[in-house]
Formats: structure tokens, C-alpha cells, sequence
């Protein structure tokens, strides 16, 4: 992810004689000899990133915009309506500014006219006993030709009231003197900041400036962002800076200079599920149905429900950030003998991403496969269908797309979902894009499984259309386009 490239180690600074205590995730093995090295290939994540309460997230395309949105939910409902006022108050005001005013110019968008993007991610960090912090990472996409727009939004909540503390609460006499020393100091001395820091920056990170009035508190320090443009060149996009408590001891209130100490998670392997041999009948007609965006707790395992009942079988295209939040869910359906591949982590547009980005994508929903289910997906069905000759270049999972586009999330109605497969003629060899996360979708799978068995389809995964419409067995870096599936 962009943002974590130009996050800055200092506590490396502070433990040069020792061990780095920086962690990209709480994946990373063991820690690793110091190099002192600070720049954008030694980012900060502290273990306890995104540790706080359940990941909730919500994809939701209303072409032109699309928006995805991950947010924590936490045990304390005071917070959890301030963090959601936070999410629905970034929705409402990207939807101000850049949605299309005119409704019947709007309804004639598919899904791959979203062409605005909103995301919002977050980490989370436990501060002390009675203190965390939330972090919210903005990132709006507004074409190709536009860099995005990054933003970040800090909340520290009191776990006990639910209250909100501000970071004038939290910082005492002295914090933005010193601050402000340390931050001159460090991006005038180390690279790649001190060539590339504008020639005004004694003005710029002045205390009384306003740069340092917006921090994090996480478990090694204090986080400072300084926006895109602001004291570097934009390229260098957003920049974090990570202080350690030890050089602000005394600073803060009711906030230790010791961080707390790290519990060491128990990794226990996955075993794979085992998935049962289904009997195929090549002469008969096939067709395969998909869902997207998954899996979700409620909708998806009614969709399962119907598969299970009529013993057939389908093909979901999960999310990494929602197979972590529901593993349970991926279990069943792989138990159910459907084939499971990847929608990305987070459902972004694949179209605007580096290969860096499109790596760190992958490694991610791997592990998140991996954690939940024991096995790495070979499938990859692009979000909202983008994917370019760059994405192609670069995605070592077999891609795959659609030929029945079925626009359940759009017209979220059972009956007109139903519509567009009656009227869609012969089925034989096609695939059928649906989502796994609207109860209307799940309730036209239940019209729609016995209606394609009646006709006399056999339901099959995406694979098996490949092998026995395609005599192709799938392969990992290739693209099969919508001409696979007519
Ligand atoms: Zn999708």
C-alpha cells in the first residue's frame, strides 16, 4: 500500500545498537538484525495494528462511484457510533461532491462505469489500559490521469466513557517545541527526505505551524502525517513519521514512555479442506454461477443453504479482508465442493494500482486465504472487471470474467435478476455474475438453482467450464476473457 512506503522507522534510530522492533504486519517473522536504514523500503507497522474490536467493511458501487469502506467495530457502542459517523460523514461528502446529479443518466452505468473511487481503510492501535487509537487512511481515486488524494483522519477514544480524546488533551507543555526539533532534525539528516524537503521547511514545521496538532499514538510512539505536497513533492505522497515515546517522555498525558509489551500469537497451521469428487457428464449442458464480494455471514450462507439442498455446486469470488472477518463462511463452502478464488483484498480497481501495489494485494489475500483456509487461491476475478494489459503483466493467478451479468447489485430484485437469465437464451458453457452479499441475491439463487436444474444444466465452477467446454486446465498469469464463456 502506497501510504506504508514512505512510513519512517525511527525507532530504529533509538535501538541502533540493538534489534529493530518494526514489523510490516504481525506476519513477519522474528526480528531481524538492524541495518540502520530508514526510507520507503523500512515501513512501520506496529504489531498491534488493526487490533482493536472486528473489521466490519462495506463495498458499495453506485456508478459513477464506488466505495470501500473498512472500519473497526468495537465492544463499546458510544465508540462505534462516533466511527461510524466518521465513515458515513466520508461517504456523504465524496457522494456531495462527485456523484452525478441527474438519475436517469446515472441508471444507465454498469458496474465498470465506476470510475471514482473511495477507500477507507484503517489501523488501530491499544494505547494503554484505557486508551486506543483508531487511523483512518483515506485514498480517493478520481481517474487515471489524477494522482490520488490521501488523507488521514486520527481518532483516540477513553475505552471506559467512550469519549472522544483530543490530541490537545493528550499532548502537555513542551510536546510541539520538541516535536518540532526532532522532525527538522531527521528530515534534514537522512534520506530520501533531506534532498527532497522543501526550502521553506523552517516555516513549515515551525511549533506553532499546525503540522504536528494531528498525530497517532500506537504502541512504539507518536505518528505524525504530513499531507501530500506539504513539505515534499507530491510524488512522494503522503509521509509518516514515528516517534518514540522515549524522546517525548514526560510529554504526554496519561500515556507511558514504556510501550506495552507485545503478546507473541500462537500460530497454528491450517489444515486444507478436503473436497468431494463430483461426477460430470460431459455431453450434457453446464453452466456456472458466481458470487462476488464475499463472503458474508448472512447472505452467502443462505446462498450455501440452496446449493446444499439441491446438491450443486458454484463458484465464490471472496475478498482476503472478508475471508479474515468471516473464515468460517470460506470453510463451508469449499466443504460443499464449490471453487473458491480471489476478488482481491479490498476490492480496489485494479487498473490504477503499481505492480508493487498488485504484489502487495496478492501477498496479502494469500495469507489471508492461507490463515483461513489453508490453501492460496489460483482464481482471480478482477474488481469490477478491470484488468489491463498491466494487471494482466503482472498477476501470476489465472484471471477470469464473466458472460451473464446478471446486475443484482444494481437492481437488487429477485425478479429482475431472474429476468435476465431467462432472457439470456442458451446457458450452455456460460458464467453467471452474481454477489454473495445482498439478500435479494440470495433469494434469486433459490428461484434460479431449480429453475437451471429443471431446464437441465448441470452446475459447475469456472474451472470445470474451462476443462470441459475449453479442454483447458487453469494456468496461473492468464487471462480468460469473456470470449472463454459464451
Ligand atoms: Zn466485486
Amino acid at each position: 500500500m502506497k501510504r506504508r512506503k514512505w512510513t519512517i522507522c525511527l525507532l530504529a534510530l533509538a535501538v541502533a545498537l540493538g534489534i529493530c522492533g518494526c514489523r510490516q504486519n504481525s506476519t513477519v517473522a522474528a526480528a531481524e538484525p538492524l541495518v540502520l536504514q530508514v526510507g520507503p523500503m523500512q515501513p512501520v507497522k506496529p504489531e498491534r495494528a488493526q487490533l482493536i474490536g472486528e473489521k466490519e467493511a462495506v463495498i458499495e458501487y453506485a456508478a459513477p462511484l464506488a466505495f470501500v469502506l473498512e472500519y473497526p467495530r468495537t465492544s463499546n457502542e458510544v465508540i462505534n457510533n462516533q466511527i461510524l459517523e466518521v465513515v458515513q460523514g466520508r461517504k456523504a461528502e465524496f457522494t456531495e461532491k462527485y456523484d452525478l446529479k441527474d438519475e436517469n443518466e446515472k441508471n444507465r452505468l454498469s458496474q465498470t462505469d465506476c470510475k471514482m473511487f473511495l477507500y477507507l481503510d484503517y489501523d488501530s492501535y491499544l494505547v494503554s489500559d484505557d486508551k486506543i487509537c483508531i487511523v483512518f487512511h483515506e485514498t480517493q481515486e478520481l481517474g487515471q490521469e489524477v494522482m490520488p488524494i490521501e488523507r488521514v483522519h486520527v481518532y483516540h477514544f477513553d475505552t471506559n466513557t467512550g469519549q472522544r480524546i483530543t490530541e490537545k488533551e493528550l499532548r502537555k507543555e513542551g510536546f510541539l517545541e520538541a516535536v518540532s526539533e526532532y522532525t527538522i532534525k531527521y528530515f534534514t539528516e537522512h534520506e530520501p527526505y533531506k534532498d527532497r524537503i522543501f526550502g521553506n521547511y523552517k516555516t513549515t514545521l515551525a511549533p506553532d505551524a499546525g503540522r504536528f496538532e494531528r498525530f497517532a499514538l500506537n504502541s512504539e510512539g507518536v505518528v505524525f502525517y504530513f499531507d501530500q505536497y506539504d513539505i515534499f513533492p507530491g510524488s512522494m505522497g503522503m509521509v509518516e513519521l514515528l516517534i518514540p515515546y522515549d524522546k517525548l517522555a514526560g510529554m504526554l498525558n496519561g500515556v507511558g514512555v514504556e510501550a506495552p509489551p507485545v503478546a507473541e500469537e500462537e500460530v497454528v497451521p491450517v489444515e486444507p479442506v478436503e473436497q468431494v469428487e463430483r461426477e460430470i457428464d460431459p455431453e450434457k449442458p453446464m453452466v456456472a454461477l458466481t458470487f462476488d464480494d464475499g463472503p458474508n455471514p448472512i447472505h452467502t450462507e443462505r446462498i450455501l443453504d440452496t446449493l446444499e439442498k439441491h446438491n450443486v455446486v458454484a463458484t465464490f469470488f471472496d475478498l482476503g479482508s472478508l475471508v479474515e472477518a468471516y473464515p468460517e463462511t470460506v470453510k463451508r463452502e469449499l466443504v460443499l465442493g464449490c471453487e473458491v478464488g480471489s476478488h482481491s483484498y479490498s476490492h480496489k480497481n485494479f487498473n490504477t494500482l503499481s505492480q508493487e501495489a498488485i504484489a502487495e494485494d496478492i501477498r496479502k489475500t494469500a495469507e489471508a486465504f492461507q490463515n483461513a483456509v489453508g490453501f492460496e487461491p489460483i482464481l482471480f476475478r478482477p474488481p469490477y472487471g478491470n484488468c489491463n494489459e498491466f494487471v494482466q503483466a503482472n498477476m501470476p493467478l489465472a484471471m477470469v470474467t464473466w458472460s451473464v451479468d446478471t446486475l443484482d447489485w444494481r437492481t437488487k430484485n429477485p425478479d429482475a435478476i431472474m429476468s435476465s437469465i431467462r432472457s439470456e437464451g442458451n446457458l450452455d458453457g456460460k458464467v453467471i455474475l452474481m454477489h454473495g452479499i445482498y439478500e435479494t441475491s440470495a433469494q434469486a439463487t433459490e428461484t434460479m438453482v431449480p429453475y437451471l436444474l429443471k431446464n437441465g444444466y448441470q452446475l459447475v465452477t469456472v474451472s470445470e467450464i474451462l476443462q470441459y467446454k475449453h479442454g483447458l486446465q487453469v494456468e496461473g498469469g492468464k487471462y480468460y476473457g469473456y470470449s472463454y464463456f459464451q
